[in-house]
Parts: C-alpha cells; sequence; structure tokens
C-alpha cells in the first residue's frame, strides 16, 4: 500500500490551507519538533503533541518518506532557572532528572525516539554566532543592561505565521521574559544579561556574562542539524505565539532565506473545557495515570484518536473507551493467527478497501477519526467471517499482516502483542524449570534462570511458589 509520493496533503499554518506535502530533497524529510522544557513530568497535554509528531513521522514514513526528526530538550530557561534554584538542585542535574523521566515516558507511549535530542545548553556557541548575525545584519541591538534584543521592527514580515497585526510599536518597546502574549508583541531578547536571579546560571561569551533567551535556541538547533531551509516544523498551537514567530524572524532575518516549509501546529487537549496547564492546575502526568493503572496505549490511542486540529476533552470514560478500542484491535489480530477455516473469497476486497480508506483519510492532514471508523468496519467484518468460521489460513495471515501494518502506523497494539509473545516465552521457561528443580537438577534449573535474566526476566523462589518480573530498565 506504499504509494510514491506526493499524496500526503498537510495543513499549513504559514498559508492556513491544506497543500500537498513535496520535500525539499524527493523522498526524504527533515523535520524539527519542540520538545519538552525539562523542568517538571510532561502532562498528557504535552503528550498530544508527542504522540502526533509521532503519527505524522510514522505516517510519512508508511508513505515511504525516509524522516530525520530532531527534537529538542529546553534545558535552560526562564522555567527550569526557576525550578533548580526552589529545589536547590545544580541546573543540569535537576534538568537531567526529568529529561530522563520525558524518555522513559515516551518509551511507555510507544513514541519512536528522534534522530537527535540537541540540549540548549550544549549549543551555546551556536546561539551567540546566529546572534552575531543578527547585530551584524541590523536586526538586533543591545540594550543598557546588556541584553540584545531583536528588533521586529527591521523585520517587516513580522507576524507572518500567527497572523498578529503589530501596530502603533512603541519605539524600543522590550520583553525579557520566554513567554508572552500577542498583545505584548514587543523586540525579544535573544541574549539576557545576567541578573542577581540568575545565580550561577550563566555563560561567559562576547556578550559578556548572560545566557540565551528561549527563542533562539529552536532556531540555532533546528539549523544546526536540519540546515538554514528544512521542511517540517511542529508544535502545539499555544507556541506558535511568541516561540515560533520569533523563531521564524531570528532566522529568516538572519539568513535570507525561508526557514520551515510547513508549519503544523496540534490543537490543545482540555480538561473541563479549559487547556491542560501547569500553570491552571488541571493536568496529569503520565504518571499520575499510570499509577491509577490506566494502560499506556489506551492513553497513545485516546491521544491521537482526535483529529489534531481539533480540541477534546481529556476525560476518564474516554479513556476507558480508548482501552476498548485498542483491545478489539488486538483481539482480532489474535484471533486471525489462531482462524484456519474456508475461505469466502471476501477477504481480498476488504483489505483492499481499508487500506484505500485508511490511506485516504491519513493523506488528507492526517484525519485519523475517519482512518479509524474505517479500520474498525474492517475488524468488525473479519470478525464476522472468523465466526462463521468463513476465512481461510492464508487469508487470516493476509488479514493479519495488513493490521500488523496500519498498526504500525498507530503503534498501539504492537507493543501488546510483544509483551504476551514475552509472557508466554517465559512461562514455558518457568515452567520448566519447575520440572528440573522437582528432579534436583539444579545445573538445567539454573541455566533456564539465566536464560530468563537475559531475557529480562527475574526469578524469585518464595514460599508460595515461583514468582516472576520483568526487570526495571
Ligand atoms: P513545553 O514542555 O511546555 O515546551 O511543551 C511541549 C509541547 O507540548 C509543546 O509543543 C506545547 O505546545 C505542547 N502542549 C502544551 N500544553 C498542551 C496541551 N494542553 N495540549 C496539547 N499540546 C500541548
Ligand atoms: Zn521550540
Amino acid at each position: 500500500m506504499n504509494r510514491p509520493t506526493p499524496t500526503v496533503r498537510l495543513f499549513n499554518t504559514l498559508n492556513r490551507k491544506k497543500e500537498v506535502f513535496m520535500p525539499m530533497a524527493s523522498g526524504k524529510v527533515r523535520m524539527y519538533t519542540c520538545g519538552p522544557t525539562v523542568y517538571d513530568y510532561a502532562h498528557i497535554g504535552n503528550f498530544r503533541a508527542f504522540v502526533f509528531e509521532d503519527l505524522l513521522k510514522r505516517w510519512l514514513k508508511h508513505r515511504g518518506f525516509k524522516v530525520f526528526h530532531v527534537m529538542n530538550l529546553t534545558d535552560v530557561d526562564d522555567k527550569t532557572i526557576k525550578g533548580s534554584q526552589s529545589q536547590n538542585t545544580p541546573l543540569k542535574q535537576y534538568t537531567d532528572f526529568y529529561a530522563n523521566a520525558f524518555f522513559e515516558d515516551a518509551a511507555a507511549l510507544n513514541i519512536e525516539p528522534a534522530n537527535v535530542y540537541p540540549r540548549a545548553t550544549e549549543h551555546i556557541p551556536e546561539m551567540v554566532a546566529l546572534i552575531k548575525r543578527l547585530l551584524a545584519k541590523g536586526f538586533a541591538y543591545e540594550s543598557d543592561d546588556g541584553s540584545i534584543y531583536f528588533a521586529i521592527s527591521k523585520f517587516p514580515d513580522y507576524g507572518k505565521l500567527s497572523k498578529i497585526q503589530v501596530h502603533d510599536l512603541k519605539a524600543g518597546a522590550r520583553v525579557k521574559v520566554d513567554e508572552y502574549a500577542k498583545e505584548e508583541a514587543q523586540d525579544f531578547a535573544l541574549w539576557k544579561a545576567w541578573t542577581p536571579e540568575d545565580g550561577d546560571i550563566y555563560w561567559e561569551t562576547e556578550f559578556g556574562k548572560g545566557r540565551p533567551g528561549w527563542h533562539i535556541e529552536c532556531s540555532a538547533m533546528s539549523m544546526k542539524y536540519l540546515g538554514e531551509t528544512f521542511d517540517i516544523h511542529v508544535g502545539g498551537v499555544d507556541n506558535m505565539f511568541p516561540h515560533h514567530e520569533n523563531e521564524v524572524a531570528q532566522s529568516e532575518a538572519a539568513t535570507g532565506k525561508p526557514f520551515a516549509c510547513y508549519w503544523l501546529h496540534n490543537e490543545h487537549l482540555l480538561v473541563e473545557g479549559k487547556k491542560m496547564a501547569k500553570r491552571f492546575g488541571n493536568f496529569y502526568t503520565f504518571r499520575d495515570l499510570q499509577k491509577k493503572g490506566c494502560d499506556p496505549m489506551a492513553i497513545r490511542y485516546l491521544l491521537l484518536s482526535t483529529h489534531y486540529r481539533q480540541q477534546f476533552n481529556f476525560t476518564f470514560e474516554g479513556l476507558e473507551a480508548a482501552k476498548s478500542a485498542v483491545e478489539r484491535l488486538s483481539n482480532v489480530m489474535r484471533r486471525l493467527q489462531d482462524a484456519d477455516g474456508k475461505s469466502s473469497g471476501e477477504i481480498a476486497q476488504l483489505i483492499i478497501n481499508v487500506g484505500e480508506c485508511f490511506g485516504d483519510a491519513m493523506d488528507d492532514d492526517l484525519n485519523v477519526s475517519v482512518a479509524l471508523a474505517s479500520l474498525f468496519d474492517f475488524v468488525r467484518e473479519v470478525n464476522n467471517l472468523i465466526d462463521a468460521n468463513n476465512i481461510s489460513k492464508l487469508e487470516a495471515k493476509q488479514a493479519h499482516s495488513l493490521l500488523k501494518s496500519l498498526d504500525k502506523v498507530l503503534g498501539v497494539v504492537g507493543e501488546a502483542e510483544k509483551k504476551d509473545t514475552l509472557q508466554k516465552e517465559a512461562q514455558d521457561l518457568i515452567a520448566k524449570r519447575e520440572e528440573a528443580r522437582k528432579v534436583k537438577d539444579w545445573k538445567t534449573a539454573d541455566m533456564l534462570r539465566q536464560q530468563l535474566k537475559a531475557m529480562g526476566i527475574i526469578v524469585e523462589d518464595t514460599q508460595q511458589g515461583v514468582r516472576w518480573k520483568v526487570e526495571e530498565a
């Protein structure tokens, strides 16, 4: 079902319309996504963004593109500095902790890793070089305290992404904080001169003692790994202004070239109609949900099953429905593995239909809800065929491999299947080991224990019998 490009259409925020996706180099996609600010555990609103980006990447790969993906880690900004100081922990130790937590959560949600995860603190020279280019071209200026600002009046295209109108700019009005509203559009800080509140967080550079502004971080890191112009830039809609607007301004002013060709923005995950956000206190982290016993694959399904440009409310009922959907999918895949009836000849057409419907919907700006509807129609038909014993072993195999290829895009069953297989293999080995122990064949028992350990399974002999668990990574 891999069709040649270009069939994928994406809604480009730059032009506010769906456009056929054409990467700069045929068949190759260079993509940058704004990663987490590692000052706390990411909440599931953040993971809506990361799961969407994962779905986009998996779909592009499904369509035959090679994707090179860069996701930054914001490990120095107003929030990380404040957090590390309030915990009395060095910035690096503080942000490393949350970066590791992010990687663990992302893996549990079956998010494919990016090719590079650049950290802002490791790219200060690149940021300094970019700021120097802006100074040299007259787009930036130094203020009295030694901070450096971007002069938005010098960049006529300022506002082209978020479509804000910059009226009546007071000459020299500036904003130094990283986050601010559209109404406060002003010259923004590229480099922040050290102040006592920054404590020991500063870099000695040719601009003096200071630290970068948040926006310049993403410009410097994306251009370092992807070039001055690249294909896709993604992030949540809350980052469109000022973060992405400022990224465009800084990068294009410095290079004189277009920055990202396609900008994609996911809408918010809400709680009772309000954006899920740390500052509103209405959030769940992935870990909160795990502690409540929620299945990571159900969480993943829930986050990806609404079209990315639509808001939706997080509810536990929604999560239950997501869990049932994942179960239906894994059940039918399991049933297909055992099916061995007589052929009705119907499956070939059903496979063609679902392949086309799913593909057309996903090509249409990742219209995942329509794609999922066609998938579950297929699941229903297949279940009917299995119930009536009207599917041969070969047909079942074909249906199974179709479902497997679609799940490679969704990423919700594969993990569960892997766990099932692991459990089955482990149980067989444990049973063998029990038999060996019964006949006091300690050598074999020991060897089997080692074999299980190599699979990441720890066996414990307790008074209540044998217990086993998967070793913590
Ligand atoms: P941050 O760690 O705050 O830099 O955010 C990481 C990503 O999550 C960014 O792309 C944000 O735009 C996105 N994001 C933050 N809150 C939400 C939300 N409630 N729903 C969807 N995306 C969000
Ligand atoms: Zn960014």
